[in-house]
Formats: C-alpha cells, sequence, structure tokens
C-alpha cells in the first residue's frame, strides 16, 4: 500500500463523535456580538442617543462618548474572557485581515492594566505596508489606518489559546483613500439612500420616508473533502483546485456503504457552523445541496448589505476552521474540480426603505405597483447600461473557471423576471394609451400586478441576474469573493438609474401634468430601450451565445480584459460623481485585481510543473518499468524456453507501453514549454502578462492536465500517489 492508499483506509474508517446541542438557540443568538442592545445596557443615555445618530445621520460622536463605548466594550469582552482586541478589516486582497493588541498597558515598572481608550476604538494603525494599495500609497508614507465602523458590531473570536474582541473597520491611506473593500461599500450605500429617497419622494404616499437601504444575502455554496485527501493534494493547498485528476468513472457514485456516514459527518459540521455563526449573530441556514457530490450551501436570511458582507467574511472564516475541527477541509475556490459543478455565490439584493417595505415588492394598489415598476425599470436600466461593471465586479482567475469557460454560464450578463411580469412589460412597452389616470391603470392590467410567486419567477436557474419574487439574485459573483465590491457596484449602477428616472419623471410631468401617466411613459419608455437585455430562456445554450452577439451583448470570458472597463473614462466619471472610487482608488483596483490574477496562474503553474515532476513523471517511470520488465520477460521467455505467446496479447502490451512512453513523453514536453512561457512572462507588463497567461498558459495547462488524467488511469493503482477524484469526491 503507498501513502495514499493507507490514508483511504484511514479515512473509511472514521468515527463520528456525537454532537448534541440541548441549548435552544434563542438563547444564544448573537451572545458573543457587542449589539446594540447591550451597548444600550452599558452606556449613558446621551452618549446611545449620539451613537444612534451617528449611524442614521452620520454626525460622529465625541471623544469622550467613544471614550465610554470603548470603555463598555472593553469591560463587555473582558467579561467574555477577551484578553486581546484587532481592527478587523477588507484589505483589496479580498481576505480579512487583523492586527492584534493586548488589553493590557504597563503604567509602571512591574505593574500593568487593562486599558483600551476611545482613541483606540476609534482609529488603528496597522503595519500596512505589506498590503496591496495599487500606487494609492507611496513608500515613504506606508501607513494605513483602520477606522471603527459603527454600523457593524463588534465580536468575540474564540481560537484554541484564547479570545479576542474584533471590531469592524475601514481601511484608509492617510490621505483618506479607501485601500478596502468596505469603505466603498459604505459610499455606495450613501449614494443608493440618497438616489433612491429622491425617487420615491416623487411618490405621494412616501412622503414619511427617510431612508432606503440595500438589503443582502448571500448563499454560499462550497464543497468539503477529507483532510487527509487535502493535505496529500499540493495542488489544493497552494491554489485550491485540483490542477490534474481524471474525472470519476460513472457508478463510483454509489459507493453508498460510506455515503450514509459522510452525510452524518457533513450534517455535524453544518451544526457546528450554524451554532458558532449563530453566537456572532449571524443568521445562516443550512442546506444540501446534492447538484455535485460533496457540494453544499449555506444561506443567510438577509440583512442590511454591510452587515451581509461583514457577515459572509466573517461565515466564511468560520466554515474553514470549524471544518478543520472535523477533519475536513472547506473549499471556497470556484471551481476545485474540473468537470462538475463550480461554486458561486449568490448574491440577493434588494432595496428597503425605513417604513419597512420592500422596494422590489409589487404591492396592492396602483401606487404601490407603478413605484414598483419604476424601480424595476431602474435595475433594467442599470444592468443594461452597465453590464460591463457588473462582469468587472465579479472578474478573478477563479472564476474565469465558472464564467466562459466551456462547462459554466457564458460570461453574458442578462436580467430573467419570469413570464409573469415579462409579459407586463411587453404590454407596457406596446401600450397606446395617451392618458392614463389610475383608473385606467387598472384597465392596462397594472392596478394589482399579480403576486410574483416564487415558483414563476425562479424556474430559470441559468440566468446571472435573476428577479426571484421581490428581490434580483445576481448569481455569478464566485464563492471566494468579498461580496463588498458587487453590492458597491450594484448600489452605485443602480442609484444613477434611480437619479435618472426621477429626472425623467419630473420632465415628463411637465408635460403631462398627470403624475401616473409621467411615471407610465418613462418605464414604457426605458422598457423599449434596454429590451435586449432581458432574456427569460437557457443562458447556457449555444443559441443564446449567438443571439446575444446579435443584440451586441459583450461577452467577455477573460478576467483582464472584463476588468479593463474599470479604467475606462465614462466609469471612472460615474463613481466619481456618486463618491463611491476616486479616479486614484478605482485604477489602483484595476492594477491590483489584474496583478492577482497574474499571481494566481503563476502559483499554479509552478505548482502543476513541481507536482509534474515530483509526483506524475515518477510515477509514469515506475509504471513504465513494470511494463517493460514484463514485456522483455515475456519475449525472453518465448526465446528461451519457447513460451507459446498469442501473437495478438503480446502486440496489446507493446501498444499498452507505448501509450504510457507517449503519455510521459507529452506531459513533459509541455511542462517544459510552460516553464518556458513562465520565463518570457517576466518581461512582459501585467497586462500583457495576463494577456498572455489567459490566451496561451491556461491553455497549455489543460493540456498537460488532458495527458496527465490519461497516464492516471492505465498507471498502477500502487504507483499514483494522488488522491483521485473518485476518492476525495465519493468516500
Ligand atoms: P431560494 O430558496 O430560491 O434560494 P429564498 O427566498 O429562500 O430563495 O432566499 C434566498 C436568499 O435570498 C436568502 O439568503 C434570503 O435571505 C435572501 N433574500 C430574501 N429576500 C431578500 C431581500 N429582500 N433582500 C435581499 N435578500 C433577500
Ligand atoms: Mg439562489
Amino acid at each position: 500500500m503507498n501513502l495514499r492508499q493507507n490514508l483511504l483506509f484511514k479515512v473509511k474508517s472514521i468515527e463520528l463523535k456525537k454532537i448534541v446541542s440541548p441549548i435552544p438557540v434563542s438563547t444564544y443568538f448573537g451572545q458573543d456580538t457587542f449589539s446594540v442592545e447591550i451597548m444600550q445596557k452599558h452606556v449613558s443615555k446621551n452618549t446611545f442617543q449620539a451613537f444612534q445618530v451617528w449611524i442614521a445621520e452620520g454626525k460622529t460622536i465625541s471623544l469622550a462618548q467613544a471614550k465610554e463605548i470603548a470603555g463598555a466594550m472593553k469591560d463587555w469582552a473582558i467579561a467574555k474572557g477577551a484578553t486581546y482586541y484587532t481592527h478587523w478589516f477588507q484589505p483589496m486582497t479580498g481576505l480579512t485581515a487583523e492586527k492584534h493588541d493586548s488589553f493590557i498597558s504597563f503604567s509602571g515598572p512591574g505593574k500593568v492594566i487593562e486599558k483600551f481608550s476611545g482613541n483606540k476604538l476609534i482609529q488603528g494603525e496597522p503595519d500596512a505596508s505589506s498590503f496591496p494599495s495599487g500606487g494609492i500609497r507611496a513608500t515613504f508614507e506606508a501607513r494605513g489606518y483602520t477606522a471603527w465602523d459603527p454600523s457593524s458590531p463588534a465580536f468575540i473570536i474564540e481560537s484554541t489559546l484564547g479570545k479576542t474582541l474584533c471590531i469592524p473597520t475601514i481601511f484608509i491611506s492617510y490621505h483618506g483613500e479607501a485601500l478596502d473593500k468596505k469603505l466603498p461599500l459604505l459610499r455606495s450605500d450613501e449614494a443608493l439612500n440618497k438616489a433612491a429617497v429622491g425617487l420615491l419622494k416623487l411618490f405621494e404616499h412616501n412622503k414619511g420616508v427617510k431612508k432606503v437601504i440595500s438589503t443582502c444575502g448571500a448563499e454560499q455554496e462550497y464543497f468539503l473533502i477529507d483532510k487527509h485527501y487535502y493535505n496529500l493534494r499540493q495542488d489544493l493547498i497552494m491554489t485550491g483546485r485540483t490542477l490534474v485528476g481524471a474525472p470519476s468513472p460513472k457508478g463510483q457514485q454509489l459507493e453508498d456503504q460510506y455515503f450514509g456516514t459522510i452525510k452524518e459527518r457533513v450534517l455535524n459540521y453544518m451544526f457546528d457552523v450554524a451554532a458558532e455563526a449563530y453566537k456572532l449573530g449571524i443568521p445562516v441556514m443550512t442546506r444540501h445541496n446534492e447538484v455535485a457530490p460533496h457540494q453544499y450551501e449555506f444561506a443567510p436570511i438577509f440583512e442590511e448589505s454591510n452587515l451581509a458582507a461583514d457577515h459572509n467574511q466573517l461565515l466564511m472564516e468560520l466554515m474553514k476552521k470549524i471544518a478543520l475541527r472535523h477533519g475536513l477541509v472547506c473549499l471556497f475556490h470556484e471551481k476545485p474540480f474540473a468537470g462538475i459543478n463550480g461554486s458561486g455565490k449568490h448574491l440577493n439584493w434588494s432595496l428597503a426603505d425605513d417604513q419597512g417595505n420592500n422596494l422590489l415588492n409589487p404591492g396592492n394598489t396602483p401606487e404601490d405597483n407603478l413605484q414598483f415598476l419604476a424601480v424595476l425599470s431602474a435595475v433594467l436600466r442599470a444592468v443594461y447600461l452597465h453590464g460591463d461593471l457588473l462582469r468587472a465586479s465579479v472578474a478573478l482567475a477563479g472564476n474565469e473557471h465558472r464564467l466562459g469557460a466551456n462547462e459554466a454560464p457564458p460570461a453574458i450578463i442578462s436580467v430573467f423576471l419570469g413570464q409573469q411580469l415579462d409579459n407586463i412589460l411587453n404590454m407596457i412597452e406596446k401600450g397606446v394609451k395617451s392618458k392614463v389616470s389610475k383608473a385606467d391603470i387598472m384597465d392596462f392590467g397594472i392596478g394589482r400586478l399579480p403576486t410574483l410567486s416564487k415558483d414563476s419567477t425562479d424556474r430559470n436557474r441559468t440566468s446571472p441576474f435573476a428577479f426571484t419574487g421581490a428581490k434580483f439574485e445576481f448569481r455569478a459573483v464566485g464563492s471566494s469573493q468579498n461580496i463588498s465590491t458587487p453590492i458597491a457596484i450594484i448600489n452605485t449602477i443602480i442609484a444613477e438609474s434611480l437619479d435618472y428616472v426621477a429626472a425623467e419623471i419630473k420632465k415628463a410631468m411637465g408635460t403631462k401634468k398627470d403624475f401616473n401617466a409621467a411615471v407610465l411613459q418613462v418605464i414604457s419608455k426605458i422598457v423599449k430601450e434596454t429590451k435586449d437585455i432581458r432574456f427569460e430562456g437557457n443562458n447556457y445554450s449555444e443559441e443564446w451565445v449567438k443571439e446575444a452577439r446579435r443584440r451586441g451583448l459583450p461577452n467577455v470570458s477573460s478576467t483582464a480584459q472584463a476588468l479593463e472597463t474599470l479604467a475606462k473614462k465614462d466609469n471612472i466619471a460615474l463613481f466619481e460623481k456618486y463618491k463611491v472610487f476616486s479616479k486614484e482608488e478605482l485604477v489602483a483596483r484595476y492594477h491590483i485585481w489584474i496583478h492577482m490574477y497574474n499571481l494566481t496562474l503563476e502559483i499554479e503553474a509552478n505548482t502543476l510543473n513541481e507536482m509534474v515532476n515530483a509526483s506524475v513523471v515518477p510515477a509514469g517511470y515506475k509504471y513504465e518499468r513494470l511494463l517493460a520488465s514484463a514485456l522483455d520477460k515475456l519475449v525472453r521467455l518465448k526465446k528461451s524456453v519457447g513460451l507459446k505467446v498469442n501473437a495478438q496479447a503480446l502486440n496489446d502490451k507493446k501498444i499498452h507501453l507505448t501509450q504510457v512512453v507517449s503519455s510521459i513523453y507529452y506531459v513533459r514536453r509541455n511542462t517544459l514549454l510552460m516553464v518556458k512561457l513562465l520565463e518570457q512572462a517576466k518581461k512582459l507588463s501585467d497586462k500583457k502578462r495576463a494577456e498572455l497567461y489567459f490566451s496561451q498558459l491556461k491553455p497549455l495547462m489543460e493540456h498537460i492536465r488532458k495527458h496527465v488524467d490519461q497516464l492516471e488511469c492505465v498507471v498502477s493503482d500502487d504507483a499514483w500517489d494522488l488522491p483521485k477524484y473518485r476518492e476525495m469526491l465519493f468516500i
């Protein structure tokens, strides 16, 4: 038995621990967060009021008040056993970062006190020089600052050796430029708020509305595999995905004697994650997602976007950490295994006002419906005009395997509305009424929009931007991504369209006088203009790719090319207008993300090179030797003792050996070419390098993989060290 086979044996005999949780969730939900309710109990009335004004209107609290809150937060955290605190932030790499500090300060020789000042709550100064800034921060002012985001509650994270108070923060440069993903999201919420309130105010029944927020629920897909396999797969460790591996043959799916235990193991894991998430106030529900073997999903209950984004990052960290406790590894890569379903993050997005209304929920009155259609038309227009930005918001190396690759949805952005809504819009578009009153709207068929049941809207699972009853679902987001940027981009482009719709309505009122008629006229015009972005059919079909081309919709499968739109003049102007990104901030992101794409591919290629040389080729040689000596022996025995050997059988052995020899040859030859290509790329700029990697390196890596996988299928099981697909996915 080789190492791999040995492990297989281990995995098969894993015993499950029973996790029993007799405590009802309601007793511990949110117990590890410094929630608004807890804060209220521990600070003075005045300070709490000031804090609330800060959250609602952005008027900052005084330093004395910050001190008071910091003190309460510290006492609460220490009572819960925390000894450290950290500013928790989201640098542009997409991970989260922390810099831990102890609560302890030295007050004199040999004397310590527990201290955590208001200053330290509000602002931190991590050694930031190692985080990418895309040129925003010159090296001579390498400082970056973290600043408290009071809208997201602080929380306590437990590790084996202790507990840490984590304070959600933004991360900015000395001059205030955003070095993270959170600040642009907060800014985009502000832009959206202004625009949405502006539109709502035009409607008589909304006079009381003061604030609109975006809401979000990100369904998180992931794979789980046994840690033993993971440790033997260099590619999973280094890159998060398998760079080689033959598909599992049919029938292997039915190793059901182990399937039962797998399920229970995973279930235990899910309960454990859910319990930890609840403590942090993250409202998740577990889901079994049987699309691919060992692929699952967590779906949260939606929250305010900023919170949803923080919680999604936090949830991913918990999921990774807790998996290890269960002897599992949680994979977030968009395509860990070739040939089977990849993982995404369905971003459910909507708008809510401070009166508790969901703006994407058609109502019961004509006014509600007209408003719903106005908001809907703004969404259509935003996606129609800025599909390229949506595409850019999900552009990363991992997602390239999902979008526009051969076994995934195309990279074409379109909107699915469902038949009912589609029909209604078609009717409005063709409507010939020139004078429309409330009663006429009834005639028009939209006085009482049918309840858009999920059933009627959710049938099409292939659309990248689908209306799924009272919300839109952006499905192109990658499973490993931080959702802050996609949300910030959605918020911004929709803010712009909401402004446009409001301005058009005002204009139309000048000529029409009748408000409803004016609104309907604007909606109808937008519906007409944006028709090309709507698609109700199968997005995975070849016909759609052709049809989309005819309509002039972009289909950009290259990450680098998709990112280019961020550096375009119009887009810079758009983000500057809405104060979400300055020109420098946007261009910096463009550079960082292209650079990260290149780094990812270089790590992949180097890992593949090493695996080929250290594992695959030696296994090939071992088997080659075995075959050669068997053949040699037969031929000799035939000669020496006249062994009767069937000529065809002998020939077959020769063919087999030749196949193995040539597979090894192709693997080696292409790997050498790959190394040369990497060498060549070193001279190129990031942009040119990304182009080369997309057009040449990736196909070459696929080519190498094809031959390696062929080899895996013929080489003796004994010689093959790398855990196989059928093992990782089914046992
Ligand atoms: P499905 O079962 O098809 O996935 P659900 O209605 O259960 O659809 O919701 C899926 C996700 O959408 C959940 O995470 C949920 O919290 C989120 N969601 C529901 N309503 C909204 C909303 N108004 N805004 C944002 N997200 C929402
Ligand atoms: Mg979904």
